[in-house]
């Protein structure tokens, strides 16, 4: 059993106020394997006063200190790898397949941060000002389940690099993976208060820090109706405010692609992280005159996926995050087949042949076909492995299908014929269209138009997010 009774606050790990205990589960048994004591209110008032204190002396240091510092941390993640992994497998059932990825990307979003610090130009001359980058101050991060040690070390990576301290609300369902990187980031032995780490409830820990007045700014990750909560109560105190919310990102297969390449991408695409990642790609948007061909050969890829147990490096979809999370993909197949849809793979239920994991929250990978745009599937985001083929008659069409969504975040277009997928891709409103690949650049902008949120993370764009242009004009400038 794992007892978590600790907050970190001030450089130091203390007894929270809060005194609710909340259970920790192995998704893949549904077993309770810990407990963890939430923080509530007042603590998280605690530590944005801490946040405050340490802001005066750490908007002041120099580039250099702070790229030592990012080093630092990168470091101490990195040595605790093994426990993150098992923590990572253990609490939200992350496939073997996918876990490496979800320890290294927090080591290499500290390290890509430095990177980008060395060469961020945050004196600037605009006419005849000189234009300063400063600091916003005391900065809110809040952080899903879904890649818990990713988005922490992510975000304060850029509010070290910003000149910001912060004050960090992860997911309560993550707590064993917070933990465990809290006492990484405490071991790089960084200045008191400069983050403090508060895992609680949303409605009380992450509202309270979206709704304070030292709070100068919020970068949030999660869910769309979240963060528009989230974004209601910053507007009181004008704070700035990242959203990186929902997705229902398409995948468009255009007709002369190769299907023997495209299909398994398209897989890929859609069950990444066992379907529960934003920017998995839901909807396969798919020319009629080679439907049936897409169809068939989908339905096996599908029924090929191994379902199960997350410690089987075969395994692609682990169990869902949750009870509830089950309960939700259940509803959707549901919702899928009463609204008419044709199920080709997976359905309602747990999978087949796996009586020893009946205690856990695994579900069918599923793909639906015969979907029209405006049925709830085609929609909503599910965040499990149900994948969606929407037929089109052409390109126009299926340009007009992509971008009938709320949603905006990521696009994939699959053709043989790549200047004809780059026109394609131009045309997709979503904050990142991949062709032909699933690559990530750190780099680049992330983040998405309409609901799916509100700026962007990562590169010079993520930065900037944490700065305020100042500009100096006059005499002596
Ligand atoms: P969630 O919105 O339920 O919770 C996210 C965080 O917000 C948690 O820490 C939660 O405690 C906190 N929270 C809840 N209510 C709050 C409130 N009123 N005020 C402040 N904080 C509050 O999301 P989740 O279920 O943890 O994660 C899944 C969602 O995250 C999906 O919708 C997914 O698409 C989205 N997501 C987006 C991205 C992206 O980069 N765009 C990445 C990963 C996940």
């Amino acid at each position: 059993m794992h007892t978590i009774d600790t907050i970190y606050m001030d450089g130091r790990f203390v007894t929270p106020h809060g005194t609710e205990l909340f259970d920790l589960h192995n998704p893949a048994t549904g077993a309770v394997t810990g407990r963890v004591r939430l923080a509530d209110e007042e603590d998280a008032r605690a530590a944005i006063a801490a946040a405050k204190r340490a802001l005066p002396a750490f908007s002041r240091t120099g580039k250099a200190e702070r790229i030592a510092m990012l080093h630092r941390l990168a470091d101490a993640v990195a040595a605790r790898r093994d426990d993150l992994l098992d923590a990572v497998i253990g609490e939200y059932g992350a496939p073997a397949s996918r876990a490496d990825f979800m320890v290294d990307h927090p080591v290499n979003a500290l390290r890509e941060t430095a990177e980008l610090l060395a060469d961020y130009p945050f004196l600037r001359r605009m006419g005849t000002a000189e234009v300063s980058m400063e600091p916003l101050g005391v900065a809110g991060l809040i952080t899903p389940w879904n890649s818990n040690a990713g988005f922490i070390c992510g975000k304060l990576a850029t509010a070290i690099a910003a000149g910001c301290t912060a004050v960090i609300k992860p997911s309560e369902m993550s707590a064993r993976q917070t933990r465990i990187v809290t006492e990484a980031l405490h071991a790089a032995g960084l200045a008191p208060g400069l983050f403090n780490i508060v895992t609680g409830r949303g409605d009380r820990v992450g509202a309270t820090i979206s709704s304070h007045p030292d709070v100068a700014k919020i970068s949030f990750t999660g869910s769309t109706a979240t963060g528009k909560a989230i974004l209601r109560s910053a507007a009181d105190t004008l704070k700035r405010v990242t959203l990186e919310l929902g997705g229902k990102s398409p995948t468009i297969i255009l007709d002369d692609a190769d299907l023997s390449q495209a299909i398994p991408l398209a897989i890929n695409a859609a069950f990444m992280n066992s379907g529960q990642a934003c920017i998995a790609g839901t909807r396969l948007l798919v020319p009629r005159s080679r439907l049936a061909e897409v169809e068939a050969l989908a339905k096996a890829a599908v029924e090929a996926v191994r379902a199960g147990d997350p410690r089987d490096s075969t395994t692609t979809v682990g169990p869902m995050v949750s009870r509830t999370q089950w309960e939700r993909v259940q509803r959707y197949i549901r919702i899928g087949v009463e609204e008419g849809a044709v199920l080709l793979a997976g359905g309602e239920g747990r999978p087949d042949g796996q009586p020893e994991f009946s205690g856990g929250w695994f579900v069918r990978p599923t793909l639906f076909t015969a979907v029209r745009n405006d049925m709830t599937i085609a929609r909503e985001e599910i965040f499990g492995p149900v994948l969606s083929i929407l037929p089109y008659d052409d390109e126009e069409q299926a340009i007009a299908i992509a971008n009938d969504s709320i949603y905006g975040l990521q696009a994939y277009v699959l053709s043989g014929d790549t200047a004809r997928a780059r026109r394609v891709a131009e045309r997709i409103v979503a904050g990142r269209v991949l062709i032909n690949s699933l690559t990530h650049d750190p780099k680049a902008p992330f983040g998405g138009f309409k609901q799916s949120g509100i700026g962007r993370e990562y590169g010079s764009f993520g930065l900037d997010a944490f700065l305020e242009p100042k500009a100096l004009l006059g005499e002596g400038v």
